[in-house]
């Protein structure tokens, strides 16, 4: 195992992930021209790409190489009794208390021991309100009364969704234990504290599965999950000695659970859970049975049609908390001598001035932009050679296309959002059918022939290794 860090290291803060992610517009405050909605975040054209590729990553991960996963995409809305069920309605609260003085309010866990006691608030030393239960579950109503039994709530977590389906997805799709269903969707808590840019929001994205598996043999599949949901994160690129186990003791162990485990990574403002393995047990579908009435036992054919409730392993993964990871472990700032691009083999070199260069070192495989094609000039025919070059690569790549500027300076721009590649064409390029190819982290130049373009950017994608 990687040896571990004591604490974050490299030049990222949250101000400047968010700074940079409004910037380059990966990540806009929610309705910010009316002073910004809290706990609510807009992914801009930078954002929701790298996003869907976050998504798509994890959806291969754990659909695609798995012959026993299938997929789902249940309705945010459910029937309410499913909350009642799963034991939300109940237990899914934080402890809440109020400043009477400056209104604040905070999460009774999350201030010091002598200010609950003492009643102080932590920020004005005015005087505190008991500690009350909050449930997390944001409620609307559904159809025109707005009655009790038309309160509807917003789902709080995409898992039960998926036990709720768990029968249909058997008969359907002749499913055998063990066996798990995976989920990619919106949920939503109406938390107490937001802070730390997305890092807990109200409306959120979770990547979950949910893993079927017979009682007795819950341990070692708790332990398979554990193992690959970890490699999962090497096999991104994550930095690994900026990821951690953490057990929750019996104090922290959710009303469902016999065993959990979290990853966490070395976010900025220290460790941080980024997505959880749990030993659900038996708990939800035999909730599920009491509540619905309905059988939910499996039948396994193979061994006498004995009958049993399976045991869940879930992996719950944040996505939009993957995404402010994958931001802040891509993030570096370096100092380097000007770049110029080496023109036409006229042997044109770097001048002496430095400078410093902000660069996002994704993985290609989750970077918004694979390639960008960059014209030297715009006159000359360069501009329109650089077009026709890029529309060959659209179809295999997400390109972009920049004429812009000083040659350096769109370098730098393509740094700063994490396009690995770019494809510049001079005049050379007009003769003998060659390009440059510029790599983002190494900043080296190659020239290539035109013609193998699209296998060179396969291949330098599947052996990319961060340095
Ligand atoms: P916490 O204790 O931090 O509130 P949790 O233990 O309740 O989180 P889970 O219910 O296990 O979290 O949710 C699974 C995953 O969903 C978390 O690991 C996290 O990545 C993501 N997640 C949970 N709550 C939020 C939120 N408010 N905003 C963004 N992501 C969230």
């Amino acid at each position: 195992m990687a040896e571990e860090l004591t604490e974050y290291q490299g030049p990222a803060t949250m101000e400047k992930i968010t700074s940079l992610a409004k910037r380059r517009g990966f990540v806009f405050q929610s309705s910010e021209i009316y002073g910004g909605q809290n706990g609510a975040w807009d992914y801009g054209p930078l954002g929701i790409e790298l996003k869907n590729r976050i998504a798509q990553a994890w959806w291969k991960e754990m659909t695609r190489l798995h012959d026993n996963i299938v997929g789902l995409d249940a309705a945010i809305l459910m029937h309410p009794r499913t909350w009642e069920a799963s034991g939300h309605v109940e237990n899914f609260t934080d402890p809440l208390v109020d400043c009477k003085k400056c209104k604040s309010r905070f999460r009774a866990d999350q201030i010091p021991e002598e200010n609950l006691a003492g009643k102080k608030c932590p920020e004005c030393g005015g005087e505190l309100t008991d500690t009350r239960k909050f449930n997390l579950m944001f409620s609307t109503h559904i159809g025109p009364a707005e009655d009790s039994a038309s309160v509807i709530y917003l789902r709080p977590e995409t898992a039960q969704g998926i036990y709720v389906n768990y029968k249909n997805i058997i008969q359907s799709n002749r499913m055998k234990i063990p066996f798990g269903i995976a989920q990619i969707g919106k949920a939503f808590r109406n938390e107490i504290v937001t802070k730390n840019f997305i890092f807990r929001t109200c409306e959120f994205e979770q990547m979950e599965m949910q893993f079927f598996v017979q009682p007795g043999s819950d341990e070692q599949w708790f332990n398979t999950w554990k193992e690959r949901r970890w490699a999962y994160y090497e096999k991104l690129g994550v930095r690994m000695n900026h990821l951690r186990w953490h057990r929750h003791g019996p104090d922290e162990l959710a009303h469902y659970a016999k065993d959990a485990y979290d990853i966490e990574y070395a976010f900025p403002m220290g460790w941080r859970e980024l997505e959880g393995v749990h030993n659900r047990t038996n708990y939800d579908l035999s909730r599920h049975t009491q509540y619905s009435g309905k059988d939910l036992q499996y039948i396994d054919q193979e061994n006498n049609n004995n009958r049993y409730i399976p045991f869940i392993i879930e992996t719950s993964a944040g996505l939009t908390r993957n995404l402010l990871m994958i931001l802040c472990d891509a993030y570096d700032e370096e100092k380097i001598a000007s770049e110029k691009k080496a023109v036409d083999g006229s042997g044109e070199s770097a001048n002496d001035s430095e400078e410093w260069r902000t660069v996002l070192r994704f993985h290609p495989s989750l970077a918004p932009v694979t390639v960008a094609v960059l014209p030297l000039m715009k006159k000359d025919g360069l501009a329109e050679l650089a077009g026709e070059i890029r529309s060959e690569l659209k179809e295999d790549f997400a390109t972009d296309y920049d004429q812009a500027g000083a040659i350096g300076r769109r370098y730098r721009r393509q740094d700063e959002a994490g396009t690995p590649f770019c494809i510049t064409v001079d005049y050379q390029s007009k003769d003998d059918g060659t390009v440059t190819l510029r790599f983002r982290d190494s900043m080296e130049q190659v020239r290539i022939p035109r013609a193998g373009l699209t296998a060179r950017l396969r291949d330098e994608i599947k052996a990319y290794k961060r340095v």
